[in-house]
């Protein structure tokens, strides 16, 4: 097994991306542009902040620690929960991917994807997505199934075990309007 990198009690790219974030929060801020690229709205500190690539990273594969400011010029900010970089594809799901047979959860920000597990069905891995995602972004965020909004607030801080009981998970879908 590969040894993980770690930084202090962090994980060597959640150390970059910290890093990251708080100088060019820093210099956003002194510059008068800590607005997010999405909304327009201010920035109001650097755990809210994530980097909207205008163009997908234009210098991939240089080294790491400069390749950021080589394409400072092709960045803007953005407010975390604005900047969710997430496809829709064969599932109809956001954050859910084929993955062999199974259907993989994921979630996409900063230019990194976090992944959440496969799963039997489109439907665990699409809750799986959508609850990670709202308590992350405590709830300001764009659900797959937007009326269990209400039932995700009740269940943000419990273990989501009734996620592996895929019957459970379908009635949840289907019979909650
Ligand atoms: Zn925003």
């Amino acid at each position: 097994m590969d040894k993980k990198r770690m930084i202090g009690n962090l994980e060597y790219h959640e150390a970059r991306s910290m890093l990251q974030r708080i100088v060019l929060y820093e210099l956003y801020k002194s510059g008068g542009r800590n607005f997010c690229n999405k909304c327009g709205k201010e920035i109001r500190c650097w755990q809210q902040l994530s980097l909207d690539h205008v163009i997908p990273w234009r210098n991939k594969g240089k080294e790491e620690g400069l390749r950021l400011l080589k394409d400072i010029e092709n960045i803007k900010p953005a407010h975390k929960q604005c900047n969710i970089n997430e496809k829709v594809g064969v599932s109809g799901y956001r954050g859910v991917g084929l993955n062999g047979k199974k259907w993989q959860a994921r979630l996409g920000h900063d230019n990194e994807k976090h992944y959440l597990g496969n799963w039997d069905t489109k439907d665990q891995a699409a809750m799986k997505r959508d609850l990670y995602a709202y308590k992350t972004y405590d709830g300001d965020v764009i659900l797959n199934f937007k009326h269990l909004d209400s039932f995700y607030r009740k269940e943000i801080n419990n273990n989501w075990e009734f996620l592996n009981d895929s019957e459970k998970v379908k009635e949840l879908v289907c019979n909650q309007v």
